[in-house]
């Protein structure tokens, strides 16, 4: 039996999400970095250009099909969802970037949480080494997602792309050749 779910910030935080138009990614890319989340923010992509991310945008869609489980959700697009015990399942390659990747899940849940109100939690897949992990809506990730949303929304409203550091990320950033941190 799943808690009925109540935070205060709801109402802003949905209107801040549907007048923005954010997605998961948007939760995740802004816990990686100020540029990429500009980038997405303003629907510049240089995917297609990196054959790196065009191999590996082209095995996720060959090899990590979502799970009729998903179908309907409009914005949202988790790997799969059990709707009876109020978990939203999110894969992924690799383990890395952490903290990222549970701000993404930790959206889905979120939302979905708004739109049930019933609270769900993630869980992240890591299929390389076949271990998971569970991602809490707890109060300091609903902290976090509100922060993370405040500062998605200052980046909407910046005409310039904002400065970043060159990070370990950077070796498989697309956008890597116009940072000049190829
Ligand atoms: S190359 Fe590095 S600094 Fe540039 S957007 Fe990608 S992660 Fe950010």
């Amino acid at each position: 039996m799943t808690q009925i779910f109540q935070w205060t910030q709801s109402a802003s935080f949905f209107e801040r999400v549907d007048r923005l138009n954010l997605h998961g990614l948007h939760f995740q890319h802004i816990n990686l970095c100020v540029r990429r989340a500009w980038m997405y923010l303003h629907r510049i992509n240089f995917a297609q250009w990196n054959s790196r991310v065009a191999t590996g945008l082209a095995h996720q869609t060959t090899h990590y099909k979502r799970d009729r489980s998903t179908v309907g959700l409009f914005g949202l697009a988790p790997d799969r969802l059990d709707w009876e015990r109020a978990i939203v399942f999110e894969n992924k390659g690799t383990g890395g970037a952490q903290c990222a990747v549970d701000h993404q899940v930790g959206y889905y849940a979120l939302m979905l949480s708004i739109a049930t109100g019933r609270e769900w939690k993630g869980q992240v897949h890591v299929l390389t080494n076949r271990r998971w992990r569970e991602v809490a809506l707890d109060s300091s990730l609903l902290d976090a997602l509100w922060h993370d949303s405040l500062a998605l929304e200052l980046l909407s409203q910046m005409g310039q792309v904002p400065f970043a550091a060159k990070i370990n990320l950077c070796a498989s950033c697309s956008l890597a050749p116009f940072c000049g941190y190829d």
